[in-house]
C-alpha cells in the first residue's frame, strides 16, 4: 500500500515568464532589453530564452501524468499573504515586489526579472510550503512535494537573487515556527549551489538547523564555507558541506550518512524540509549525480523523519535546468515520497566528493556533539545522547 504524498503545483506558476523573449509580446520593456543586452551581451534577442523557464515545471508534470504515481495526491497551494512572508522577509522588500504585480522589469542590481504574471506565481510558490505543512499539521499526510517556481533559496530578507523573489522554503519554515509552533526545523538544501538566502535569513537563529551541500566557491553564490557556521545564538547550527566540482550519488548519500543523520539525531527536529535542487544531475551542469541518487537519498529521509519528527518531510523543488534531468530525478523523488521500491544506485568508481564529505564531517563533529548536549539537557530521557557540561 502507498503511503500519501501531497503534491503541490499550481499552473498560475507558468506565469513568471520574464526571461521567454518574444519580440512580439509588447510587455517585454525597453529597461528589460538593455538588461539582457547588457548582462547577456553575446545573446541573441531573438532566440534569447533563460535557464529558469516555465516548461521545467511542464516537464515534470507530463512526466507524472504520464506515468501515475500510486500515493500522489495532487494539491493547490494557497497564496501566501504579505504577513507570512514577512516572517521570513523585510516588509519593505515585499512592498516593493508586490507594487511589481502585472509589470515587466528587473529588480535593481540583480539577474532576477518578473513578468506580469511574476508576484502571482512568486505569492503561490511561497505558500505551496505553508500549505504543505499545513495539511501534514493536521494530518492529511506526512510526505509532500511542492512544485514551485520562481524558486527560493538565493533570496534572502530584503532582495532577489539568483532566479529567486521570495524564499519559498524560508518562508515555510518561519511558518512552522511561528504558526504552528514547532520548536525545531531542520533544512537541508542539497540543490548544486549554496542556499545563501536560506542561511543569511536563519543565520543567528537556533531553532532552524541548516544542512547545505553544494559546490564549494568560488562557483556561484560564492558563499557556504565550512566556517560559517551561524552567528550569536546561531553558532553552531549552520553547517556547511562544500564539494568540489563532479561530486556523484555516492558522496551525497554520504553527506546524509555523515552530516545529516548524526546532525538530526543530535537536533532532534520537528519537521524535515529539503530545498531539493536537481541540477547536480549529470545531464545538467557540471556534477555527476542522476536520479538514482536522488531516490535513495529521498528513502533515507522518509526513514529519518519517521524515526523523529511523527514522518513530516517536505521537499520543495529549487534548481535543475536540464527538463529531461528535472522530470526523471523529481518523479523518482516522488516514487520514493509514496514509499514504493527505488532503482539500483549508480555510483562513480571513484566519487571525487568523498574526501570533502569526511573534511567536513570531522570539521562539524564539534558542532553536532554540541546540539547533542543541547538536546540532552531539555530531555535527560533522550537515548545514547551524554548530556555533558554546558557549553
Ligand atoms: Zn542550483
Amino acid at each position: 500500500m502507498a503511503t500519501t504524498v501531497l503534491v503541490y503545483y499550481d499552473f498560475r506558476m507558468l506565469g513568471h515568464n520574464p526571461h521567454g523573449w518574444d519580440p512580439d509580446r509588447p510587455e517585454w520593456t525597453d529597461a528589460v532589453k538593455a538588461m539582457i543586452e547588457l548582462q547577456y551581451p553575446n545573446a541573441n534577442l531573438d532566440t534569447y530564452s533563460h535557464p529558469e523557464r516555465p516548461g521545467r515545471l511542464t516537464a515534470i508534470v507530463d512526466r507524472l501524468l504520464n506515468g501515475p504515481i500510486d500515493g500522489l495526491r495532487w494539491m493547490l497551494p494557497a497564496t501566501a499573504s504579505a504577513t507570512q512572508l514577512e516572517r521570513a522577509h523585510d516588509a519593505a522588500y515585499v512592498a516593493h515586489v508586490e507594487s511589481l504585480d502585472g509589470q515587466s522589469g528587473w529588480l535593481a542590481k540583480d539577474t532576477t526579472a518578473v513578468s506580469p504574471g511574476s508576484v502571482t506565481a512568486a505569492r503561490l510558490a511561497a505558500g505551496s510550503g505553508i500549505s504543505a505543512i499545513e495539511a501534514i499539521a493536521a494530518g492529511e499526510a506526512r510526505r509532500a512535494f511542492c512544485i514551485v517556481r520562481p524558486p527560493g533559496h538565493h533570496a534572502p530578507a530584503d532582495r532577489a537573487r539568483g532566479f529567486c523573489l521570495y524564499n519559498n522554503l524560508a518562508v515555510a519554515a518561519a511558518h512552522a515556527r511561528q504558526a504552528l509552533g514547532h520548536d525545531r526545523v531542520m533544512i537541508w538544501d542539497l540543490d548544486m549551489h549554496h542556499g545563501n538566502g536560506t542561511q543569511a535569513i536563519f543565520y543567528d537563529d537556533p531553532s532552524v538547523l541548516v544542512v547545505d551541500s553544494h559546490c564549494a566557491a568560488p562557483f556561484y553564490p560564492g558563499s557556504g564555507l565550512l566556517a560559517e557556521t551561524g552567528a550569536g545564538a546561531g553558532v553552531g547550527y549552520h553547517l556547511n558541506v562544500p564539494l568540489p566540482m563532479g561530486f556523484g550519488n555516492a558522496a551525497l548519500l554520504e553527506v546524509f550518512e555523515q552530516v545529516v543523520r548524526p546532525a538530526a539525531h543530535a537536533f532532534q527536529p520537528e519537521l524535515l524540509l529539503i530545498s531539493a535542487g536537481f541540477d547536480c544531475h549529470y545531464l545538467d551542469m557540471i556534477c555527476a549525480m542522476d536520479e538514482t541518487g536522488y531516490a535513495a537519498v529521498t528513502q533515507r529521509l522518509c526513514a529519518l523523519a519517521d524515526e523523529l519528527c511523527d514522518g513530516r518531510l517536505v521537499m520543495m523543488l529549487e534548481g535543475g535546468y536540464n527538463a529531461k534531468a528535472l522530470a526523471d530525478s523529481t518523479y523518482a523523488v516522488i516514487d520514493a515520497l509514496a514509499g514504493n521500491p527505488v532503482s539500483a544506485l549508480n555510483v562513480l568508481p571513484d566519487d571525487p566528493g568523498s574526501a570533502a564529505v569526511a573534511d567536513a564531517a570531522a570539521f562539524h563533529g564539534t558542532s553536532i556533539a554540541a546540539l547533542s548536549r543541547t538536546a540532552k539537557r531539555r530531555n535527560p530521557a533522550l537515548p545514547g545522547l551524554s548530556a555533558g557540561p554546558a557549553s
